[in-house]
């Protein structure tokens, strides 16, 4: 069978400068992949560039994109926005900036039953209704005509993912969907995302949190300027990470190991994706740098099944990995 979303060495330059430098994922029918890194690292304008909606400057300067089979990159803006909403959607980290501040919740998931399904205003207006009992916003019916600001901040991501799945697309794309949330409304929202994975909902989660991660996708990329250093099953990858960024990442977080180790941070700091050093992008970072490092940059290699790392040496990191012990997910 072939994938839903199949994105294939996708480049995005902001002005002249390459931001995405080649990214590969495929996601299928009630799958989760979740895409990691440092903020500035690419994952947002990944997945913008899939639904067409690159900020001003950016664009997409390499690779396809494909939706059940049509190439989303040759899509007029009109044909994309038909699809938006209907069969991708997107629920970002702040929904205030995603909602009207001065229309009810009621009116603005209403107005998509009306626009998209012609339903009149009474049958929309229940539609709505629904909608928000379904993401489990208490008194639903009552809270149709209250303002996003009368909301909670995670009673509004709610409302957000009530808007983003209304109409039933088969793809949502969670850009760090809970980092505004404290933990127990964090491990509400992913139960709630999960429920609908389990009916068939492909899904991509932009996060930095490796812990979310973990409790909600079976797959993830790990992203570092502008590429995928690492991919595979969360399982697999959290055990042995066979990149030392994605080691990296795993020392520098409490959640990922549930505390059971002293957290680490990687030493220094993203590098400026205009000025990246030579060789390997993480060379300056990198522990188990070695001159070959410094010169040649690595491509990204197969090591098992559905398992990748762009690391000369990633055999050597994964040995080293799996001495840790893990706290798994
Ligand atoms: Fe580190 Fe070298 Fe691997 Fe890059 S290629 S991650 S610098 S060991
Ligand atoms: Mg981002």
């Amino acid at each position: 069978m072939d994938p839903l979303l199949e994105v294939s060495g996708l480049m995005v330059n902001f002005g002249d400068v390459p931001t995405v430098r080649g990214m590969s994922f495929t996601v299928d029918k009630g799958q989760t992949l979740a895409i990691v890194g440092e903020s500035g690292s690419g994952k947002s304008l990944s997945s913008l560039a899939v639904l067409g909606l690159l900020p001003p400057g950016a664009r997409v300067a390499g690779g396809s994109v494909h939706w059940n089979g049509t190439d989303l990159l040759a899509l007029s803006d009109a044909e994309l926005r038909a699809l938006r909403g209907e069969e991708l959607a997107m629920i970002f980290q702040d929904p205030l900036s995603a909602l009207n501040p001065s229309l009810t919740v009621g009116y603005q998931i209403a107005e998509m039953f009306r626009r998209r399904r012609g339903a009149s205003r009474k049958a929309a207006l229940e539609r709505a209704r629904d909608a928000m009992t379904e993401v489990g916003i208490p008194d639903a019916a009552s809270r149709l005509g209250a303002y996003p600001h009368e909301f909670s901040g995670g009673m509004r991501q709610r409302v957000m993912i009530a808007m983003a799945l209304a109409l039933e697309p088969g793809l949502l794309i969670a850009d760090e969907p809970t980092t505004a949330l404290d933990v127990t409304v964090q491990a509400q929202i992913l139960r709630l995302l999960r429920q609908r994975r389990e009916q068939g909902l492909a899904m991509i989660i932009i996060s930095h949190d490796l812990g979310v991660v973990a409790r909600s996708a079976r797959d993830v990329v790990v992203m570092y300027a502008g590429k995928a250093v690492e991919s595979g099953p969360v399982a697999e990858v959290y055990t042995a990470p066979a990149h030392p960024y994605t080691l990296g990442l795993m020392n520098a977080s409490p959640s990922a190991r549930d505390g059971h180790r002293t957290v680490t941070p990687i030493d220094g700091n993203p590098p400026d994706i205009a000025a990246l050093p030579g060789g390997c992008a993480f060379h300056p970072r990198c522990p188990f740098a070695r001159e070959r490092c410094r010169t040649e940059e690595p491509r990204p290699r197969m090591l098992a099944r559905g398992r990748t790392s762009a690391c000369h040496f990633a055999e050597e990191v994964t040995s080293h990995g799996a001495a840790f012990d893990h706290a798994g997910a």
